[in-house]
């Protein structure tokens, strides 16, 4: 079982079931001072969050991870220079490398390639699965071949794919994404943010529904998919 929030722009709260039975409290690239963010740092402060993950350390990805991860505690997963730099803030951190899996307690995630830039290390996407769910972030990439091997070896239920365009992967390239990684759902992110990123996540949805039996499904930043 599993719970996805959208936070806007690449930023996802998620509630998985975790090998131990647990609910575990996942954040994946939490910019809340994203323009469209139903949240706010103060929100935070009573909040129990196990791990936030981050793809790479631009403003809108790596955003208010450090914050967040001092104010509840939470462990924050990254590749090594990422996490190093979290460490030196003073924030529990579990670092790792792109294709190797990681335990982290009771959760298993693999640090997946992305095409992109980032100053601190290489982008990365990143595989969570839980005990019986299996979530893929895309991070910010361009299209790239692996992701039919993502599907492959990992079988994602949902994927988090950028759809926006200009910085990453836009509709055309994010329908073939879904088409090879052939998840359950896939979700829209990383677009509507600012002007170049301005796209139409209903196309999207049509063109993957009309070519797969895999099913689109739109969140508003605030709404929530329970899956199954
Ligand atoms: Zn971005």
């Amino acid at each position: 079982m599993a719970i996805i929030k959208y936070l806007g722009h690449a930023a996802f709260e998620i509630v998985l079931t975790g090998l131990d039975g647990a609910e575990k409290t996942i954040l994946i690239d939490p910019w809340i001072n994203n323009p469209n963010s139903p949240v706010k740092l103060e929100d935070y402060k009573n909040r129990k969050i196990d791990y936030i993950f981050v793809t790479h350390d631009h403003g809108d990805h790596l955003g208010n991870a450090i914050d967040i991860a001092k104010l509840t505690g939470a462990k924050l997963v990254g590749i090594f220079e990422i996490a190093l730099y979290a460490q030196e803030q003073g924030v529990k951190t579990v670092d790792g490398n792109i294709g190797g899996r990681l335990r982290i307690d009771d959760i298993y995630a693999v640090l997946t390639p992305a095409y992109h830039s980032s100053n601190r290390g290489a982008p990365t996407g990143v595989v969570i699965s839980g005990k019986d769910v299996t979530v893929y972030h895309a991070g910010d990439t361009g299209l790239f071949c692996e992701m039919s091997l993502i599907g492959e070896l990992y079988q994602p239920d949902i994927a988090l794919l950028p759809i926006g365009g200009h910085y990453t992967m836009g509709v055309k390239e994010a329908v073939k994404a879904v088409q090879m990684i052939r998840p359950k759902i896939a979700i829209p992110m990383h677009y509507n943010t600012f002007p170049p990123i301005r796209t139409n996540p209903e196309e999207f949805k049509k063109l993957v529904e009309s070519t797969t039996p895999i099913k689109v499904v739109i969140l508003k930043p605030g709404e929530t998919l329970a899956y199954p």
